[in-house]
């Protein structure tokens, strides 16, 4: 009888133990994808660059004279049809580990049992599983620096190769059509604006991995933190929807430090930081929603998002270059810069000492590589309430972190317009993503600070001293 492979934040060939499973067993495979509620809730940018990811996936497999079977529903509902459809006796998946995939998926594998299906999740999605890395008195890692130590020695399976054929079923199940998903309705600057700044599906992802390694890892240490320079990986939007696997990105981290190239093991731990993400969400999955730290709670943040400064950090016209160089940047490409992260998220709540939610929302609606764990980590990071968190005392200034980190102003000036004579295509292009109503030309004066950088810096400090920080 077939076997249905369960597609998720997986759409690769190689690496993928599920798919891998499926072609070695011999039987008929049927991947397949559902649109559950877990998908329509996306943020646009996620749901737009999942649509082209599926689309692209579906091609890959269409070549090895496979197919992607599309389904809307509830996914338990969708695969118990399926089995009856098909007379498939066997389901397999890649695990995921946030709260809602994880009580869908005990859900879905006791409804498949009950009926005697051969039900079965693997790993994939991370190297080490969140389980599997406990500290000496068998709790769970809080600290990233101990977490690393703790897997750094650690083997992670070598990646297995894309299976060379998948045996077709007899007939095939009918499938939804991509286009009725209308995945990018709400994102409709996508197609135009942010999609050349894309790279889809596996081929392109493991292209960058490669020359990503051959290129720039020797340099990673000096450039990593600069963003006017393409020095880092950009492997986190393939990451995010599973195009090339983390264990893959490992083993090329490796081989690259074995080489002696230098910035190889810093690559390493930044993959790590991915893991430790998903080791606390897994942990605590409240990382999500509430303050880690208990001493958070009731902190007075703003949290109306119809604020003047709300709107203005989101709009990339806080009057603070830095900051509103990332906010257009992730605008148009989808992504940002890490150091711009943190300097955004830092300004909006110390700054304007606006809750790390309302952050996370627009990074969740804006990101290409848009992933529950790293971004849930980094503004709890950010903000202060979280594990191994940035002191709560320590205020990026936004000012002296551009003259540290973009020295020559090539960032800024790659993504702010008003004020200069000759902008260049990405700061034009910014005017081109935003609705109307947002009322911004390139040929404006730059607006002045909202908030300037010492009173806001003094605001904050005020705040936290009054909470007996
Ligand atoms: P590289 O420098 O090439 O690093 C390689 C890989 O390591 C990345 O692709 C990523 O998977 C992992 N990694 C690197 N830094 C981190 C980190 N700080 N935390 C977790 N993993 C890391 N990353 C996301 O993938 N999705 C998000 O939604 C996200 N939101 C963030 C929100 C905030 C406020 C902050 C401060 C950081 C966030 N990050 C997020 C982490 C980080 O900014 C990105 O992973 C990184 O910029 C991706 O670029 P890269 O692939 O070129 O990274």
């Amino acid at each position: 009888s077939p076997i249905l492979v369960w597609m998720r934040r997986d759409l690769r060939l190689s690496d993928h133990p599920a798919l891998h499973k499926a072609a070695a067993s011999g039987r008929p495979v049927i991947p397949v994808f559902i649109r559950d509620g877990l998908v329509d809730g996306l943020g646009a940018a996620p749901k737009w660059r999942l649509g082209l990811g599926l689309e692209h996936f579906a091609q890959r497999l269409a070549d090895k004279g496979s197919r992607l079977i599309l389904r809307s529903g509830d996914a338990r509902a969708v695969l118990l049809e399926l089995i009856e459809q098909t007379g498939a006796g066997a389901v397999c998946w890649m695990r995921a580990y946030d709260p809602d995939s994880v009580e869908r998926d005990k859900a879905v594998k006791a409804a498949l049992r009950e009926r005697d299906i051969d039900a079965e999740s693997l790993a994939g999605h991370v190297l080490f599983e969140p389980w599997t890395v406990e500290t000496r008195t068998g709790g769970f890692y809080k600290v990233y620096t101990p977490f690393w130590k703790a897997v750094k020695g650690r083997d992670v399976a070598a990646p297995l190769p894309a299976p060379s054929e998948f045996r077709a079923p007899g007939t095939w199940p009918d499938s939804e059509a991509l286009e009725d998903w209308a995945l990018g309705a709400a994102m409709r600057r996508g197609a135009s604006v942010v999609r050349p700044h894309v790279r889809l599906g596996e081929d392109a992802a493991q292209a960058r991995l490669g020359a990503f390694m051959a290129h720039k890892v020797a340099e990673y240490d000096d450039t990593r933190d600069l963003p006017s320079v393409d020095g880092t990986s950009c492997l986190s939007e393939n990451l995010a929807l599973g195009e090339i696997s983390a264990a893959q990105c490992w083993h090329a981290g490796i081989r690259a430090r074995e080489e002696g190239k230098a910035g190889a093991e810093t690559f390493l731990k930044e993959l790590v930081w991915r893991d430790f993400a998903y080791h606390l969400m897994w942990h605590t999955p409240r990382i999500l929603t509430e303050n880690w730290r208990e001493e958070w709670a009731g902190f007075p943040w703003n949290t109306d998002e119809r604020r003047a400064e709300v709107k203005a950090w989101k709009q990339g016209r806080t009057g603070i270059r830095f900051v509103d160089a990332g906010m257009r940047e992730m605008y148009v490409t989808g992504r940002m810069h890490n150091r711009a992260r943190m300097i955004v998220a830092s300004y909006l709540t110390k700054h304007l000492l606006c809750h790390w939610q309302i952050g996370l929302k627009w990074f969740e609606d804006c990101l290409i590589d848009w992933d529950p764990a790293s971004n849930a980590m980094g503004w709890q990071w950010s903000a202060g309430s979280g594990p191994d968190a940035t002191p709560y005392f320590r205020v990026f200034n936004p000012v002296t972190q551009r003259d540290k980190f973009d020295p020559k102003r090539a960032y800024v000036d790659r993504w702010i317009a008003e004020g200069r004579r000759n902008p260049g295509k990405d700061a034009l292009s910014y005017f081109d993503a935003i609705p109307q109503h947002w009322h911004m030309a390139p040929g404006d004066p730059y607006p002045d600070p909202i908030v300037p950088v010492d009173e806001g810096r003094k605001r904050a400090l005020d705040a936290y001293e009054n909470r007996g920080f």
